[in-house]
């Protein structure tokens, strides 16, 4: 069985993330979407509150796990049994924190592979701070950038 980690903050889950996780669902049997609980960045959704949008989405789908790690990736890797980290690019400016982070992970694990899939372009601009932004002072209209359940959580954020 092909399976791979996709890491990332996710906070919140977008279509873009969704997206990726579809592309991904392509090529391996089995994702574990993997939720970093980096204390370094400071949250608006709490690891829990994460988890359950994003099993609210794929929950009854068998093919994808979600985790929530505070490890190195490498060590996560390890504990799950795959080699294959997966990560989305949007544009250019993505490549060199990704390409310092897919190195850096080899160098913790030379066998750790990082795989990129490109977003779809209706995709391309989305980014969770975005949506934060436009959540705070907008307060709807989300329904082009996160699945409808994040939608339903920022608004109760916000109100
Ligand atoms: P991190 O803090 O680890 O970058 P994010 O939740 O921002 O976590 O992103 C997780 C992964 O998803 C990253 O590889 C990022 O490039 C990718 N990603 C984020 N938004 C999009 C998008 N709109 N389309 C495609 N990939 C995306």
């Amino acid at each position: 069985m092909k399976k791979a980690i996709y890491p990332g903050s996710f906070d919140p889950f977008t279509l873009g993330h969704k997206d990726i996780v579809e592309r991904a669902l392509k090529v391996f049997d089995h994702l574990y979407i993997a939720i970093g609980a980096n204390r370094s960045k400071k949250p608006l959704f709490s690891t829990e509150e994460r988890k359950s949008q994003i099993l609210e989405i794929f929950g009854k789908n068998d093919h994808v796990s979600v985790v929530v790690f505070d490890t190195l990736l490498a060590d996560l890797a390890l504990k799950l049994g795959t080699k294959v980290i997966i990560r989305g690019l949007r544009a250019v400016s993505d490549f060199d924190i990704e390409f310092q982070m897919a190195l850096a992970n080899r160098k913790l694990d030379p066998e750790l592979e990082s795989i990129f899939f490109m977003t779809s372009i209706e995709y391309s601009f989305l980014s969770s701070s975005l949506i934060k932004e436009i959540a705070s002072m907008k307060g709807g209209g989300l329904s082009g950038f996160v699945p409808q359940n994040v939608e339903r959580d920022l608004l109760s954020k916000f109100q």
